[in-house]
């Protein structure tokens, strides 16, 4: 365990759905909590669209029992506990809704995210008073690959810290090119690789952060807390899926329900927001911020 010298910095990461804040930027979350940062995610949605994997509950999802919402509630807290930070829903759980994929009938439900208005601007605004975080994390402008609750979160993001001062707000983003150069020429059998611009993937990052071994087990055990949307294919059997992979590499690797070959990076970067930019790379995620 490292030392706690982060104590004293606060920070607060905006994600979309139950599941975001493992998969994009797990790794650094449980890093910062663990050198003494205090850390609190707040989640926008129930992720009620979402698909499923495996039978055990495929009939919770939207169009039929509708009780994905409740369920992953259960997943996002066991996700926050494997990375030792704090959670807490915009508006409370349930407050707003999944839209669902850009265009689907979902988006048009008056509960939706994509139809939180000044709201939702307003919740995160009391949130960002009330925590006072030195940093905040979310997704780029096009929600890091297009969903309309993650734009949405990049956007009630940057207005609420309109009315509330962040010192700092970075990205999270992927690189295309390490994404590439961590798949292998075939994926085992079940899942497929990505084809060519299928992932998002940007081409620079501003500011990196290379996980220790207890964050980036932190980073997979979160990722799997999450079994109704993330398979991890590090050869165990999950609640959801009794079909075991094991995908050898250099890194575990996971898909989600669309059975796409992906690595679990040991770095997660980011792109400068808003705010200033760390005066050094190597100084970390609060680099020239005053605690
Ligand atoms: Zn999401």
């Amino acid at each position: 365990m490292a030392a706690r010298d982060l104590a004293g910095y606060r920070v607060v990461a905006v994600h979309a759905h139950p599941d975001d804040e493992a998969i994009t930027t797990g790794g650094t979350l449980a890093n910062l909590a663990s050198r003494g940062a205090d850390v609190l995610v707040v989640t926008c949605t129930l992720g009620e669209q979402g698909e499923v994997i495996g039978e055990t509950y495929q009939h919770l999802v939207a169009d039929e029992a509708d009780q994905l919402g409740g369920f992953r509630i259960r997943e996002l807290e066991a996700s926050l506990a494997a990375l030792g930070v704090r959670g807490c829903f915009l508006g409370g759980a349930g407050r707003f809704r999944d839209s669902g994929m850009a265009g689907s009938p979902s988006s048009e439900d008056p509960r939706a995210f994509v139809n939180s208005g000044k709201l939702a601007v307003d919740l995160l605004a009391e949130i960002f008073t009330a925590e006072r975080p030195h940093l905040v994390l979310t997704y780029g402008p096009d929600g890091g690959y297009g969903h309309p609750d993650h734009i949405r979160a990049h956007e009630i993001t940057h207005a609420a810290a309109k009315i509330v001062d962040i010192p700092r707000i970075l990205w999270t983003v992927r690189l295309a090119a390490e994404t590439a150069a961590l798949l292998p020429d075939t994926a085992p059998e079940g899942w497929r690789l990505p084809e060519e611009g299928e992932l998002d993937g940007v081409e620079r990052a501003d500011v990196s952060m290379l996980l220790d071994d207890h964050s980036y087990s932190a980073k997979v055990e979160a990722m799997r807390a999450h079994a109704t949307q993330l398979w991890i294919g590090d050869g165990r059997i999950s609640k959801t899926n009794p079909h075991a992979i094991l995908a050898a590499g250099p890194v575990v690797y996971y898909s989600l329900s669309n059975l796409i070959m992906q690595p679990i990076q040991r770095v997660e970067h980011y792109q400068l927001g808003a705010g200033a930019p760390p005066a050094n790379p190597d100084e970390g995620l609060f680099g020239g911020l005053e605690r």
